[in-house]
């Protein structure tokens, strides 16, 4: 098989778009993306960079110090340093902005946690990680062609019971009731699917690891099963197929848990859905301290919170190279806003979660 031959490549994290929002495909595959209303803000992607690069400083590190009990700063400033290289002008200022100290107290754990799990009895294999390749991919045969599912672990560790995949994760992992999410699962379970070894074994046992100072927890027992992963694949592949070229075929799962995460809501007609929070207001005064940006809201309109606002509000944004000329006289909307804190002077804290709207008069 060439990659000629290959129709579409798919991702684990493509399969979960698609469970959670059709659309969200469609749009992405085959729309032009239309520009949104306003100026969406970095915040989600600032994720993403943080995320990388604190996956590629821990595999950097189990490649060239497989041994050492503390984990080597160097390796992070150097990742930093190689991300930034090939990035604009500012980027790399704001790379190490991204990096806090919890992160890095993060990284050591999370260090620590694999040597732990290196030296666990079940784990027979002493040689430097990764002892097997970790990327792998998927075929998926459908009416019009092959589609290609590219996955990529960790680690993955031989134990006295076979194969263990071991993934850590650096962003949400659990809902409000400590379950760990189904997309984490689905993405776990469709590694599972995958061969890692030239033999053509699969893995059996699957660890996550997350947060700070957390151990290695297997999650193998909760994974949906190999068949139900491999369904929802040919599901996929067969929609690509036949709504090629039109996303409104494709049946939209809006929801504010959905929609809160997409990359395609700035042009998508059906976000933001019905049961999202907004709060509009307009800047009165700006102030930046640090990477910062403190914005005092007047005139504030909320729907969707759980209880009104009362008085003026203040939001910070942090850190967003987006965020730098905002100033008074704009209008600012935050779809996906959560209650803010305080009573009187109310002060809102932008995430990953929220997106911040601007109107210029
Ligand atoms: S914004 Fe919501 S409805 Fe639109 S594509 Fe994204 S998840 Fe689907």
């Amino acid at each position: 098989m060439t990659d000629s031959s290959v129709l579409f490549l798919w991702s684990p994290s493509l399969l979960n778009d698609y469970v959670e929002c059709p659309r969200r495909v469609g749009l992405g595959l085959w729309n032009e993306k239309p520009q949104g209303e306003g100026v969406l803000l970095p915040e989600a992607t600032s994720g993403a960079w943080r995320g990388n690069i604190l996956h590629k400083a821990l595999e950097t590190a189990w490649r060239t110090s497989a041994t050492s009990r503390s984990f080597p700063q160097q390796i992070l400033l150097e990742t930093i340093e190689q991300f930034g290289a090939n990035a604009q002008p500012g980027r790399r200022r704001l790379l190490e902005a991204l990096i806090t100290e919890e992160d890095q107290r993060f990284i050591a754990y999370t260090w620590e946690d694999l040597q732990e799990l290196r030296g666990a009895r079940a784990f027979t294999n002493d040689g430097v990680w990764p002892e097997h390749a970790i990327e792998s991919q998927l075929l998926i045969d459908a009416p019009e062609g092959t589609h290609r599912v590219k996955g990529r672990i960790d680690a993955l560790i031989e134990t006295d019971e076979g194969l263990a995949i071991v993934d850590y994760k650096f962003g949400e992992t659990r809902d409000s009731q400590g379950n760990v999410l189904p997309s984490i699962l689905r993405q776990f379970a469709t590694y599972m699917t995958m061969s890692f070894t030239s033999g053509g074994e699969t893995p059996n046992r699957a660890f996550l690891i997350e947060g700070l100072g957390s151990q290695p927890e297997d999650v193998t027992d909760r994974l949906p099963s190999s068949s139900t992963i491999l369904s929802e694949f040919s599901d996929l592949a067969n929609t690509a197929g036949t709504a090629s070229g039109d996303p409104t075929a494709l049946v939209a799962r809006p929801s504010d848990r959905n929609c809160r995460w997409c990359r395609e809501r700035t042009g998508c007609s059906e976000w933001p859905p019905a049961d999202t929070a907004t709060i509009d207001g307009e800047i009165t005064s700006t102030a930046r301290t640090g990477d910062s940006l403190a914005i005092e809201l007047d005139g504030v309109n909320a729907t969707g919170l759980p209880r009104p606002i009362t008085g003026p509000l203040t939001i910070t944004i942090d850190p967003s190279d987006g965020s730098e000329d905002l100033k008074a006289g704009d209008s600012l909307r935050i779809v996906g806003a959560q209650q803010p804190t305080g009573t009187g002077a109310h002060r809102l804290k932008v995430h990953a979660g929220m997106t911040v709207l601007r109107y210029r008069r």
